[in-house]
């Protein structure tokens, strides 16, 4: 567990990502590492029925040598708030990366040892005595140790009202031990509102004035599919069908949290 030092005007906190991709902006934005895909996810949603559920696109904005995505800060106006961000679907990489990934036979020893820091069991003797993986291996691996493969979705990380941030939730595999973990988050006081792609969050926001919402965030890998193809993001995923089970993460979710409210 770790306290978190960024507060300024707002409590804003990331809970996930890369700590160098986002800045803090004055009038109640924030600044992400600018990705075309997410971008132009961002414009479409605008238009969307999803808009409300997603935060305010302002456009791009150049800071030094980088550009950046202007968005709403969910955070804004919030006291002490507690925040959750729960990655959804199946998989959390694309397609187009594992292909890319297995054209590689690079030994990557930065990914041996993040395997080695959560499940030194899963390597084979073979990749001990090399000190390393391919990425390929690696990917594919990192999504059956969390409970991305089997429920749909897994939670990247929690701030509770104290500013105290957990981010250890790598192995929660189980719906059981999700459930725990959500009950943790809620505190078994609020109701926490339930609503409606790769990589994608959901960010679940709530503060002491019972203020409570969940927003769709992070779609850096939501790309469109072909218009000849439909996703019903309901069904696993096998390669080449582009599906994300988002659904399956969305009812995992719903279901863990029923079970908290029957406690
Ligand atoms: P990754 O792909 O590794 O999940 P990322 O770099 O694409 O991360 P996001 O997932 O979009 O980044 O965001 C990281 C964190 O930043 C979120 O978990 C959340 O805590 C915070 N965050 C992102 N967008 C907002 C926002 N609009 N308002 C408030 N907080 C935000
Ligand atoms: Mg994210
Ligand atoms: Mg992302």
């Amino acid at each position: 567990m770790m306290h978190w030092s960024l507060r300024r005007q707002s409590s804003w906190v990331q809970l996930a990502g890369h700590q160098g991709n986002f800045q803090l902006s004055e009038g109640g934005e924030v600044l992400k590492l600018y990705s075309e895909e997410e971008a132009k996810c961002l414009d479409s949603l605008m238009t969307d029925l999803l808009r409300p559920f997603v935060p305010q696109y302002h456009g791009l904005v150049t800071r030094g040598e980088h550009c950046y995505i202007r968005l709403e800060d969910l955070l804004s106006g919030l006291r002490r708030p507690v925040i959750m961000d729960c990655k959804m679907g199946v998989r959390t990489y694309q397609e187009e990366e594992l292909i890319t990934a297995r054209t590689k036979s690079t030994l990557r020893s930065d990914m041996y040892q993040k395997m080695m820091k959560i499940d030194p069991t899963a390597l084979s003797a073979e990749e001990h005595a090399q000190k390393g993986v391919t990425k390929c291996r690696y990917l594919q691996w990192r999504d059956t140790t969390s409970s991305t493969s089997m429920l749909g979705f897994r939670i990247e990380g929690i701030m509770m009202e104290d500013g105290s941030v957990q981010r250890d939730f790598r192995k929660i595999l189980t719906l059981a031990q999700v459930t725990e973990a959500l009950l943790y988050f809620t505190r078994s006081q609020l109701d926490i509102l339930v609503s409606s792609v790769i990589g994608s969050s959901l960010l679940f926001v709530h503060d002491h004035s019972s203020k409570a919402n969940v927003w769709m965030i992070d779609f850096g890998k939501t790309t469109p599919v072909p218009a000849t193809s439909e996703l019903r993001h309901n069904i696993p995923w096998a390669e080449g069908s582009r599906e994300d089970g988002y659904l399956i993460g969305l009812t995992s979710l719903i279901t863990s949290l029923s079970q908290w409210r029957q406690c």
